[in-house]
């Protein structure tokens, strides 16, 4: 099991942003236009030859280089296609806002649909952004299986959510989110029977998002996080345990994870000495429920 990585095939966009198209046309939703005239076409709607409907090469190269990051850390292997056919499929519609299902959950969508969308997403540039940064690593965190961190049951008790003013800021263009979105995305913490494993608290998570400090009783904001996190990085080796680390990160042993997240006693011991990537992940869950079920409520908003 150790020595066999896992394969992931990613990418599939195109058939899904062509229905995208053809739905617009099944409608019939030609407003706009005078009549439909027989055999007229459409001012604006006719393809370009060779027409990136579903991602340019700079978005896909950005795509690919941070997802490829999140790989590293991991016993999983990427294998990248072209064909709709991906376990994994990204689409690049900037009308559809930025989200991803969770996990092995991406094997529930209908076949060939978007299981991940990034939005604003520039074909401009071969470099991301930081705020891309941060789109593109948040919505990679979920395909691995990421929740948000700002939802996850060990969040702090100096962080309280203003609803009010957190359903203002989520309600304004650039979301336009409703009451239940916000709730479902941001405001409603995650029950510890839906969590598999949790770490503490880590405000500079790549999935925690950006908070002003206004939308906190105690006045607490969190910072644009572009970047995994040491404990980001560390909850992903423990859940898929490579033998030996990656060589583009040689010092990120299970045991060197294992000390990032502060586990100690009989379970460091299991997690250092077990060679089999499922033991390692259980140990780690078991621990995570222990500092759960310590926090005794202490730590958790309702
Ligand atoms: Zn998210």
């Amino acid at each position: 099991m150790f020595l066999i990585p896992n394969l992931v095939r990613l990418w599939g966009y195109l058939l899904h942003n062509l229905r995208k198209y053809l739905r617009g046309w099944d409608s019939g939703d030609i407003s706009g236009f005078e009549e439909p005239l027989k055999g007229a076409l459409g001012k604006g709607t006719l393809w370009e030859q060779n027409e990136p409907e579903s991602g340019t090469d700079n978005q896909r190269e950005k795509t690919r280089v941070l997802l490829e990051e999140c790989f590293i850390y991991t016993n999983l292997v990427p294998i990248w296609v072209e064909d709709g056919e991906g376990m994994v499929r990204i689409s690049f519609d900037d009308e559809c806002g930025s989200s991803s299902l969770v996990g092995r959950y991406c094997q529930r969508a209908p076949p060939k649909s978007a299981t991940t969308n990034l939005e604003n997403i520039s074909s401009a540039t071969r470099q991301p952004s930081l705020e891309e940064a941060f789109i593109i690593l948040h919505e990679c965190g979920h395909i691995f299986g990421f929740i948000h961190e700002h939802q996850a049951p060990a969040r702090p008790k100096h962080f309280n959510f203003i609803e009010s003013e957190v359903q203002r800021e989520f309600g304004k263009d650039g979301h336009r989110w409703s009451r239940e979105e916000t709730r479902k995305n941001v405001t409603r913490p995650h029950q510890q029977k839906h969590i598999e494993n949790c770490s503490q608290f880590d405000r500079n998570s790549i999935m925690m998002y950006r908070f002003p400090a206004s939308l906190t009783y105690e006045g607490v904001g969190t910072p644009l996080n572009t970047k995994l996190s040491d404990i980001d990085k560390a909850v992903l080796t423990l859940n898929y345990a490579r033998l030996e680390p990656h060589l583009k990160a040689p010092n990120w042993t299970v045991a060197y994870a294992v000390d990032i997240l502060g586990i100690e006693g009989e379970l460091k011991e299991k997690i250092v000495s077990s060679k089999d990537c499922r033991d390692i992940r259980a140990y780690y869950t078991e621990w995570s429920t222990q500092q759960m079920e310590s926090l005794d409520g202490k730590c958790i908003v309702s």
